[in-house]
């Protein structure tokens, strides 16, 4: 599902789509959550792409990330930094990926966190994306232009305006690889097909931030 809307006509869609919004209905995510912070939620991808697949979603709707304040910046990235132990202990390097306004089916930020990096195609080079360098960026750059989306590793982060041909590149050329190369399956899948085959997989990525989870725990008495 596609959606070209302005920047300005926004704020009347999100009034509308909060009631229908399956991240604002929390039974929807609950079984899912794997961790809760005063603003944020850590999610387990209801139709993984691969294990280890998860959304850090705000609690409060917001369209995108652009669009969240700045007061919950050090949250996002102490979350995200988490996340980045968390597989790296478990799978490899994260990739943080924000589809944007643009291609997103749910209409609520959520920022997917794949264990696939890095990155490998040199997106500075290609003159495709913009580097960025935290929340504050993206923000100013959604305020002036709009939409985006956004791609991040453990390295560099870029953001791209909402170019239909630049995101199929970067699905073509990055995101798609890479998730061929870190699972056994090869190409896309339907996301009707990702939650029945994701069930175990979900159930891995939950069980196994339990045990991280516990092992800091132990690691913070100890030390
Ligand atoms: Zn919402
Ligand atoms: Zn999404």
């Amino acid at each position: 599902m596609q959606r070209q809307s302005g920047a300005s006509s926004d704020h009347q869609t999100t009034t509308n789509n909060i009631k229908e919004c399956t991240f604002c209905q929390v039974e929807n995510i609950e079984s899912l959550t794997m961790k809760e912070t005063q603003n944020l939620r850590l999610v387990a991808d209801y139709a993984p792409l691969i294990e280890g697949h998860i959304l850090i979603i705000p609690k409060q709707h917001y369209t995108c990330y652009g669009d969240v304040p700045a007061s919950l910046d050090d949250e996002i990235y102490a979350l995200k930094q988490e996340v980045r132990h968390f597989f790296e202990l478990n799978y490899a390097e994260p990739v943080y990926w924000e589809h944007g306004i643009f291609h997103q089916t749910v209409y609520h930020a959520h920022l997917h966190c794949f264990p696939i990096g890095p990155l490998v195609y040199d997106l500075e080079q290609s003159g495709l994306g913009l580097r960025v360098h935290g929340q504050d960026n993206i923000r100013r750059w959604h305020q002036e232009h709009g939409h985006y989306f956004y791609l991040e590793d453990a390295h560099h982060g870029y953001l791209f305006p909402p170019n239909p041909e630049d995101y199929t590149f970067i699905i073509k050329n990055e995101l798609g690889p890479a998730v061929a190369a870190h699972s056994n399956y090869k190409g896309w899948r339907m996301p009707q097909e990702r939650q029945i085959e994701g069930k175990p997989l979900i159930a891995s990525v939950m069980a196994r931030w339990q045990t991280f989870q516990r092992n800091e725990q132990a690691d913070a008495l100890s030390s």
